[in-house]
């Protein structure tokens, strides 16, 4: 039945096209070529608008601005739907090597099909903008009748951050949970619809969609990610031991000496980052001795100067520095009178040069990270736009993501040092604190950005149905990070859309990708910085010859399969965790130590 629906909607869009070709004729190398071009330049085109109303929709949130960027982006995914069902009368045309690869990219590019049915597709494209849309407006009332009362997601961020009172990060974590029960629903069809539309290009369900994206099998991805998953979970149960410990001797029996942590009580709303517990499982004689908190905070540093900050960085190896534009229109800070999404990203609205981030930067060692990730993109954007529109991305999702962090590994204290904000670099024995720090960071984080997609495939697929939404999710919350609510959280709660990239249908799976390659890339580029020190101090600043590397691969953007493109800087074209575990080695050992006798595991 799949295939005839998809044999019927080629055939009417074929029917219909304006790009010369009869359906009757075999279909020839020229044609394709003609065909390609004409996608190029219709998806750069629409691409433009859609960034454009993107952008005003997530900085000035309106039911107008939702509607007009819904509206934007609905030509362009109906646009690409249509392309991308066309693509298919040349699969069996002996065409060039790169045009192939276009016409491949094209079949597998979206990440939400709209059904052709008009109105289903209209529904769909609406409800997708509702969702991101709710979540960006969400905020938990105390007192519903006193709005100073109100906490939106960084304040919510600022508590959890800060505050050590167990009953109030209960109250709080169960508060931002409030804004999402409301998305169950949507949420809902936005699968039904969002499955039919894929289906129309082939796939069984989006989740199979969003599979085919990696240059290999469906089945032989999702087992590359199970390899890397195992290369890294011993490090990962040894540090969540270690972690319960200390939580427990903080909170009580509140946290159970064996069993799953709260996952209130982790810094941090969906328990994805553990860096703010660090005060309280801080080493007793090897900590840094210093805080990025507080020496941003005390140094009163501007937004725009940890933006400069950032930039300097990739200058110093060989990049030129972010346009003027991009200092224009960029949104730094929170504005004050009126409605934003503050979620951190990373845009190039015409796709050539007009580059921006939009954040609501604090003056956190947090944001300070965060920041280097943004201008990733943004360096990454800009080394291939000179490329066909259709190759003017990273070589798979995961290698966007990872390339601003990959800078981001290489602030270390004798960067600090470098640019003035440390007097003096800690020595070598204060390693432990600054690895517990990293990990709580980044081990922490791989089990997290492993089961989003878990989750989101068995959705999609079916596997799970909507009934079951919120038990499936705390199952795989269970399985994967060894966190738990403290108190039932039954299906009245849809505790996924309480995660931006739940309802703003961003694959998450990129993340987890991005979390491995990144200590890849670092390995490699401090290896062509000449780096002498552990892999964890070395820092690939002012290395021209790092450098060079690095934006020889960005430059290929998506043009070449994505092992090619990894092995232009790692010499490999295999994904590989154990860098990850070269730079916590003293970590690992140190923490064998600690839970010696312990429970591990849960
Ligand atoms: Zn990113």
């Amino acid at each position: 039945m799949k295939s005839t629906t998809f044999v019927l909607a080629l055939f009417i869009f074929v029917s219909g096209c304006a790009s010369g070709s009869s359906s009757n004729s075999t279909p020839t190398a020229e044609d394709a070529k003609k065909f390609m071009d004409e996608v190029n330049q219709t998806a750069f085109d629409l691409a433009l608008e859609t960034g454009q109303a993107g952008w005003i929709s997530q900085t000035h949130i309106t039911d107008d601005s939702s509607a007009l960027y819904a509206r934007a982006n609905q030509r362009l995914i109906d646009k690409i739907a249509h392309y991308a069902k066309e693509a298919v009368r040349f699969d069996k045309v002996d065409v060039a090597p790169e045009l192939r690869r276009g016409l491949d990219i094209l079949k597998v590019s979206l990440v939400m099909a709209t059904p052709s049915n008009p109105k289903e597709g209209e529904e769909l494209t609406k409800i997708a903008a509702n969702l991101d849309a709710t979540y960006g407006k969400g905020k938990w009332c105390e007192d519903p009748k006193k709005p100073e009362s109100c906490l939106d997601i960084n304040q919510i961020t600022d508590i959890m951050r800060e505050s050590r009172d167990e009953k109030k990060l209960r109250q709080v974590w169960e508060g931002w949970h409030t804004i999402s029960p409301q998305m169950r629903e949507e949420y809902t069809r936005f699968v039904e619809l969002s499955n039919k539309g894929a289906g129309e290009l082939g796939f069984t369900d989006t989740g199979a969609m969003w599979r085919s994206k990696y240059d290999m099998p469906a089945d032989e991805f999702t087992k590359e990610l199970d390899r890397l998953w195992e290369q890294v979970r011993p490090l990962y149960v040894k540090l969540h031991a270690y972690i319960r410990m200390k939580l427990r001797q903080q909170y009580g029996d509140v946290v159970p000496e064996k069993g799953p942590m709260p996952a209130h009580l982790l810094g941090n709303i969906w328990a994805q980052d553990w860096s703010n517990v660090y005060p309280i499982a801080r080493p007793a004689n090897a900590d840094p001795g210093f805080s990025l908190n507080d020496i941003l905070k005390n140094r009163k540093i501007s937004p725009q100067d940890m933006v400069k900050t950032g930039e300097r960085f990739y200058t110093s190896i060989g990049f030129a520095p972010m346009p003027q534009t991009f200092w224009e229109r960029s949104m730094f800070t929170k504005p004050r009178d009126r409605e934003v999404v503050c979620h951190a990203s990373a845009w190039d609205v015409d796709n050539i040069e007009d580059l921006r981030i939009k954040m609501c930067i604090q003056p956190t060692d947090e944001d300070f990270r965060t920041i280097h990730h943004e201008l990733g993109h943004n360096f990454y954007q800009r080394a291939y736009k000179d490329l066909p529109f259709i190759f003017r991305d990273s070589a798979n999702d995961g290698f966007h993501e990872a390339i601003g962090d990959t800078i981001a590994l290489s602030v270390t204290p004798e960067y600090l040092v470098r640019i003035g904000l440390l007097d003096k670099a800690p020595d070598a024995t204060r390693d432990i604190g600054l690895l517990l720090d990293r990990a709580l960071e980044k081990i922490a984080f791989l089990p997290f950005g492993l089961l989003i997609d878990q989750w989101r495939w068995k959705v999609f697929s079916g596997e799970v149905k909507p009934e079951n939404y919120n038990k499936a999710w705390w199952d795989l919350r269970l399985k994967y990070q060894g966190v738990a609510p403290v108190a039932p959280r039954g299906n009245e709660f849809f505790d996924p859309g309480a995660k931006y990239h739940v309802p703003g249908n961003v694959p998450y799976t990129r993340y987890f990708l991005a979390a491995i390659l990144q200590f890849q890339f670092h390995r490699a580029l401090s290896e062509a910085a000449g780096c002498k020190t552990a892999l964890h101090r070395c820092s690939i600043y002012e290395s021209a010859d790092a450098g060079k590397k690095l934006s020889n691969m960005l430059a290929m953007g998506m043009s070449q399969p994505w092992p090619d493109a990894l092995e232009k800087i790692a010499g490999t074209k295999q994904m590989d965790a154990t860098a990850i575990l070269d730079y916590f080695k003293p970590l690992d050992a140190w923490l064998d130590e600690q839970i010696k006798g312990k429970p591990v595991g849960w």
